[in-house]
């Protein structure tokens, strides 16, 4: 009997109007879910939510100190998120007073007391691993990294060395051992952990499935996340898709990718799920294609993830994150036809 049972809500996702199975197109056919089974002894299931990039540094800083409010981007939705078991997010800043500009080509660094929003949004494990947290150099991560320690939230792929950078982050949900581990490939690479400095842990293939292979045993949902691919495109390259396969057939039971800022597939394989970018969820670009984004909400039981949907976000013009309206229905094919020939007659 396999391990893991996979039961993907599809109509979810399809109302969700999100591309689902292969996403650079190719023809396999659809995966076909088993039936769930159900027993009366079964374990609770859980919910988890994963969102994408927050970053709370330039103008949602400036937003938030307008407001006098430091948990105001996340108004909106605390209501949703408190009801997942865990929310994940990757943080696009350090959150520090600490450091030196490093002055790359846009640099973050966000206040301390934006911690309160994270608190709001029920943030219980983020993503340092990424080609932010360095901006303001090693002391303002270190600081950042204690910081969010204080505040109870766990880190992920980021760490005083590149032991703890690449070591799992094991969070226990009520006996079930969630494992995270966090990479980044996009520039600057000097950001990267050493044996004796601070930094990110580097998405270097051969290291990511061996760290894989060392955490499967000490999990029972082993989560992989990435922060990597294209800006602005809306799918993987190909040799994401093939890393992301590898991530699978090396243990992981989901991939959650970010850093395009838009959204890009999901996608189901061999039972298990890939999210290669969820977008934005507060930020603060001017391209109206960053303003939408997705959140990943995941239920499993025990060891077995059950579903996978992509629940979508948008971020307002105040900067909060909010539940996204759902998308005007398309007029039906045959109304488009009537209207042409009346258009056609009306000549
Ligand atoms: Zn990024």
């Amino acid at each position: 009997m396999p391990r893991w049972t996979r039961t993907a809500t599809l109509a979810g996702l399809i109302l969700a109007g999100v591309s689902v199975l292969d996403p650079l197109g190719s023809t396999r056919p659809p995966l076909s879910p088993p039936k769930p089974t159900s027993s009366p002894t079964a374990p609770r299931e859980y919910t988890l939510l994963f969102l994408g990039d927050i970053m709370l540094s330039r103008g949602v800083g400036a937003k938030i100190k307008s407001e006098s409010d430091w948990a105001y981007p996340f108004h909106e939705i605390a209501s949703t998120l408190r009801t997942a078991d865990l929310v994940y997010a990757n943080l696009e800043c350090p959150i520090s007073d600490q450091g030196r500009d490093l002055h790359h080509l846009y640099s973050f660094r966000a206040d301390p007391r934006a911690m309160a929003g994270l608190k709001e949004a029920s943030v219980r494990v983020v993503s340092q691993a990424n080609n932010h947290t360095y901006d303001w150099g090693p002391a303002a991560l270190l600081d950042s990294l204690e910081r969010l320690r204080a505040a109870g939230i766990r880190v992920t792929g980021a760490g005083q060395n590149d032991l703890e950078a690449h070591f799992p982050t094991i969070v226990d949900l009520d006996g079930v051992r969630l494992a995270f581990l966090a990479y980044v490939d996009v520039p600057p690479p000097e950001a990267t952990a050493g044996v004796e400095r601070p930094g990110v842990a580097w998405l270097e293939p051969a290291r990511v499935l061996a760290d894989i292979r060392f955490a499967r045993p000490l999990a029972d949902v082993l989560v992989v996340c990435p922060h990597w691919g294209v800006e602005y495109a809306p799918k993987p390259t190909r040799e994401q898709v093939k890393l992301a396969h590898a991530m699978i057939d090396a243990g992981a039971d989901l991939v959650v990718g970010s850093h395009p800022h838009v959204p890009e597939p999901l996608e189901a394989y061999h039972g298990r799920w890939i999210a290669y970018s969820l977008g934005n969820f507060v930020f603060d670009q001017h391209n109206s294609a960053t303003h939408r984004g997705l959140m990943l909400k995941v239920t499993a039981r025990a060891r077995h993830v059950t579903a996978a949907t992509l629940v979508p976000i948008a971020i307002n013009r105040s900067l909060q994150a909010t539940l996204a309206p759902p998308e005007p229905p398309k007029p039906a094919r045959r109304v488009l036809a009537a209207q042409k020939i009346r258009a056609t007659r009306a000549k």
